[in-house]
């Protein structure tokens, strides 16, 4: 499929000036959300294994801190861009905000190619990024957490950087820590688990029974799987689930355990189970009632929105329909739960990974599935609510919501010093 990407900071001020235009907001307030509140630039030198130094440039970015500590992950990728970790920042401060927790937008990044690096070279390219933003993070002020190609390892030796400079243990430096250093009972889980939610409601609000409803999932990664696995948990039938050497179809529907199984032993769910297999291009367009994008951006184009046989689409991974696609599907009545709200289950457990640091108290995994729960179900009605009230897109409604709740914090605070 060709693919075109584009510019993440441009779409994301088109996605502000749109929802700014449906509220009829102050051009001053929209000009104040289209530039980050800080950006620092750092670079990071690193001693390599073969005893040369090698300097990679890292960014943090923080977007708006009216609602509270900025908050977001660190990903390290060789087309890291300046721009691209303001557009993600952006995006963090309505995702954050459709969800309503007490969070403002932020995001980090490292230009640098991870699976070329060894452990300690990652280690301590980690570290050194680490004490280079030190100054503008804190459990009260930014607290990062894993994205593309970091991890709960990552975050161990952030939180354990930031204790060893301050002299003790802060494990709300970073949420995403794995659980026996302060991370959170059913984090792991999350995401997948606020996109099951997300398509559950969905289903409810179309009059579809999740129980045998027929799901399409693009992506059997930590999304993937755990969407998969609580779906089918709840009934529904996931009849084709791919990763990026293909996909495996049967209208019989699949064994979830069994292909992850599959997938752990050879690396693919090609194979897993005696049945069909499709491409990814084709697996998007299959007839079901829930499709689920679970691995890239950019999947559901104006090249095949009109080939996509679901009568939802939960989008698990980040802007995996372009605004085009998004316009076709509407017209089609194809109900689209956006990612912001789609896929916030993980910040929302990071939210009461911090939550329970701050505290020094532990909740076991019911509670935190429970919790996760009830802010989703939440999150979902009042998106709904907005919809129907202002006759927009959920997509819209969702940013109409975020923009509301950010605007009217920036109100009640006011400017200061004048
Ligand atoms: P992951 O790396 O665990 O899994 C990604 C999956 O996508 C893998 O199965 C991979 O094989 C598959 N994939 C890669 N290229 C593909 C292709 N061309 N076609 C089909 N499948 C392909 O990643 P993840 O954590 O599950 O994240 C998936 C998406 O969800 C990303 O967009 C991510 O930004 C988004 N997301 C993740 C989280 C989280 O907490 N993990 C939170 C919010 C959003």
């Amino acid at each position: 499929m060709e693919r075109i990407k584009r510019n993440p900071y441009e779409m994301a001020v088109k996605q502000l000036e749109d929802a700014a235009e449906v509220l009829k907001l102050d051009r001053g307030v929209v000009d104040y959300l289209k530039v980050p509140d800080r950006v620092l630039q750092v670079k990071v030198p690193v001693k390599m294994d073969d005893g040369s130094i090698k300097v990679f440039t890292g960014f943090r970015s923080q977007h708006c801190g009216v609602r509270g500590p900025y908050k977001g992950g660190i990903r390290y990728h060789p087309e890291v861009t300046l721009e691209e970790v303001i557009a993600l920042s952006m995006w963090m401060t309505w995702k954050c905000a459709v969800v309503n927790i007490p969070y403002g937008g932020g995001k980090g990044g490292i230009i640098c190619d991870p699976k070329k690096m060894s452990e300690g070279e990652l280690e301590r390219l980690t570290r050194r990024y680490t004490t280079a933003i030190l100054p503008v993070i804190g459990p009260d002020r930014d607290i990062p957490a894993p994205d593309v190609y970091t991890n709960p390892q990552t975050m161990a030796w952030i939180m354990d950087t930031y204790s060893n400079v301050l002299g003790y243990t802060i494990p709300g430096i970073v949420t995403g820590k794995p659980v026996e250093i302060g991370g959170s009972e059913g984090r792991t889980a999350s995401t997948g688990r606020g996109t099951a939610i997300a398509a559950r409601e969905a289903a409810k609000k179309l009059g579809i029974e999740i129980k045998n409803a027929k799901v399409v999932i693009q992506g059997f990664g930590n999304v993937g799987y755990h969407a998969a696995k609580i779906l089918s948990e709840w009934g529904a039938k996931i009849i084709a689930v791919s990763d990026s050497k293909g996909g495996i179809y049967s209208d019989d529907g699949l064994d979830v355990d069994r292909v992850a199984e599959h997938k752990s032993y050879t690396g693919s769910v090609k194979g897993a189970e005696k049945c069909e297999e499709i491409s990814n291009e084709k697996l998007l367009e299959l007839e079901c009632d829930i499709l689920i994008p679970a691995a890239l951006e950019e999947v559901i184009t104006e090249k095949n929105a009109d080939r996509i046989n679901a009568k939802i689409i939960s989008e698990g991974a980040n802007g995996p329909t372009t605004p085009e696609a998004d316009r076709i599907l509407e017209e089609r009545g194809i109900f689209v739960v956006p990612d912001i709200l789609a896929n916030a289950g993980g910040v929302v457990v990071s939210y009461f990974e911090w939550v329970q640091d701050l505290n020094r108290y532990f909740w076991g995994e019911e509670r935190v599935n429970s919790e996760l729960e009830k802010v989703l179900v939440r999150s979902f009605k009042e998106v709904y609510t907005i919809k129907e009230d202002y006759d927009v897109s959920s997509r819209d409604a969702a940013m109409i919501l975020a923009l509301k709740r950010v605007v009217r914090a920036f109100e009640l605070r006011g400017l200061w010093p004048q």
